[in-house]
């Protein structure tokens, strides 16, 4: 039986409640709230996947109020959650022991003049003000699969709610909304669903393979005062990870009494063997962080996937029906370790863009392209141009990738191009020395549930929740689980899944017969499995809206 499904019509829909499209709907609104020359008033909605506005993000995070300062004056005063000032900045090498401060840091590493915030608390914050001038914002709904007609991206299937993990509808199901709209908004962050959907049928990235994601493990703490002030900030390379890997720790003072801690670990499916959560209680159990911990009190645990190709592997920015912003068009400076302001500034261009539109009233292809040469002729491009192929400086190791950045700051044409070569030696692939002593550490890493965590532990301080009886959200087909994930998977990695959700979603039985166990509600919707995944195998699609995380404070 065909399902009835309700169909809903607005003018401009943005799809995901981050900086990047909060921003667009805010500014858009001001401009239509201000306008003499349109007849009638667009109705302008965000929708989101999260419980609420700010559920499901999660990020440092250091913001360069660039952005909040020209086009929100007096954020201050009207509330924006900001910590406080970055007062200091440090960044060091770690061994396992010791730590060697920078005696110099280039200026792509100051961070004078920005702020601490919790990024959670600051789309919670943007979206109240977006309500104010009158965007709808819609949490728990989630945009599930995209209607192409003629060319176009005309609507949206929203999740249905009220179907058993079978599929079946139960009494009070609700099949997904159609949601159409004259122009669609991307704000998903990195790996969107939607986006990779459009990818597919519009060829919007350069090159596939130029993309690339790093996942980002967070935990914030309360600790004594008298530790740090307020304002520190303090980025580390070298330990826990082997010099062929890249990726580093932060620790951030929000104030005296709380710090964000994390670690970024490569999402690679070259080199899958890795885990960003034990990375991050590694990187704790380091002499110069341990103490800083002791006596405090973990408040909050989440991760997600950072976009981190760069310049090169930005996606067209718009297309037949859409445009997108933010991390989704790929704006994260890997030098700089910051992309809210840019994808604030995406979403001012996004948002002058849709206002043309709006007063031609012109949604064609060519009319929407204009975004994309507003954005070649911004700020943003010029940074993501000057920090270029940053990230794939460290393909070749740790080593040779400070040299060739720290090079590249000098002289940006010295900054590499395209993808580089991956050596397989000194990988961390099962069969590696690295390998095995990375593993070897692992298995006898034993969690005190007091500075050192499991994940199953760490969960818990996610405020992760989802229904449980729904159609499980990661797709595998039954024969790769049969012929890959248990046969082909187990011999070759080792089954890199279970080391790599930072939620533990994934375990193997090792029976007689082997079986693959999902665990879908404890998913933090990182996207990291489907990243990570050496086959390819693993979709992840939207659960039901209002689903995932429960962020108040990363
Ligand atoms: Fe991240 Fe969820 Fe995939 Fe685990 S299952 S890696 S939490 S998206």
């Amino acid at each position: 039986m065909l399902e009835e499904r309700e169909s809903l019509d607005f003018d401009i829909v943005f799809i995901g409640a981050g900086p990047a499209n909060l921003t667009a709907a805010i500014h858009l609104q001001k401009l239509v709230n201000k306008s003499k020359d349109l007849e009638a008033a667009p109705e302008i909605v965000v929708i989101d996947k999260g419980k609420n506005a700010g559920a499901h993000l999660l990020s440092g995070a250091i913001i360069d109020p660039v952005v909040l300062e020209e086009y929100f004056p007096g954020y201050v005063e009207k509330g924006c959650p900001i910590q406080t000032e970055v007062t200091r900045d440090s960044v060091c090498f770690l061994t396992e022991k010791r730590k060697y401060a920078l005696p110099y840091l280039p200026e792509p590493f100051r961070n004078n003049g920005c702020f601490l915030v919790s990024l959670s608390r600051f789309g919670s914050w943007l979206a109240g003000m977006a309500e104010a001038e009158g965007v709808a914002v819609l949490d728990s709904t989630a945009a599930v699969e995209p209607v192409i007609d003629n060319n176009r991206l005309k609507g949206i299937i929203t999740d249905g709610k009220g179907y058993d993990k079978e599929g079946n509808a139960g009494e009070a199901a609700e099949p997904g909304i159609e949601i159409n709209a004259k122009t669609f908004v991307l704000g998903e962050g990195a790996r969107g669903s939607m986006f990779r959907q459009l990818d597919r049928t519009f060829a919007l990235s350069p090159n596939e393979e130029d993309q690339r994601y790093e996942t980002g493990v967070k935990e914030v703490w309360q600790i004594p005062p008298g530790r740090l002030d307020a304002g520190a900030t303090l980025h580390t390379f070298g330990y826990p990870l082997p010099s062929s890997l890249y990726g580093g720790g932060w620790l951030y003072a929000m104030s005296e009494t709380e710090i964000s801690l994390g670690f970024v670990t490569s999402a690679d499916p070259g080199q899958p063997v890795v885990d960003p959560h034990y990375n991050l209680q590694l990187f704790k159990e380091h002499p110069s962080i341990r103490h800083l911990l002791a006596e405090g009190k973990l408040l909050e645990y989440g991760a997600k996937s950072i976009t981190s190709g760069g310049y090169d592997a930005m996606p067209r920015p718009a297309g037949p029906g859409f445009l997108l912003t933010g991390e989704t068009a790929g704006l994260v400076n890997m030098q700089r370790l910051k992309g809210i302001h840019l994808a604030m500034h995406s979403g001012i261009l996004a948002a002058e863009t849709l206002y043309s539109c709006l007063l031609k009233d012109d949604f064609s292809e060519a009319s929407l392209l204009t975004y994309r040469n507003k954005l070649e002729r911004s700020a943003i491009h010029e940074e993501m141009r000057q920090s270029r192929n940053y990230r794939q400086a460290f393909d070749q190791g740790l080593f040779k990738g400070l040299m060739r950045a720290g090079l590249s700051l000098k002289v940006p044409r010295l900054a590499p191009t395209g993808n580089t070569e991956i050596k397989e030696d000194g990988t961390l692939r099962p069969g590696s020395k690295q390998y095995r002593n990375w593993s070897k550490k692992k298995d006898s890493f034993r969690p005190d549930n007091i500075l050192f965590f499991s994940k199953e532990a760490n969960l818990y301080a996610s405020g992760t929740v989802h229904e449980e009886n729904q159609p499980c959200h990661l797709l595998i087909e039954p024969d790769s689980i049969a012929d890959i994930c248990t046969e082909k998977c187990t011999r070759e990695y080792g089954n890199p899944c279970r080391h790599f959700c930072p939620a533990g979603v994934y375990a193997i039985d090792h029976n007689a017969d082997p079986i693959l166990r999902l665990s879908p509600s404890n998913c933090l919707h990182c996207k990291t499995c489907e990243i990570a995944d050496p086959y390819g195998i693993i979709t992840w699609t939207p659960p039901e809206g209002g689903g995932g995380p429960g962020y108040t404070i990363s």
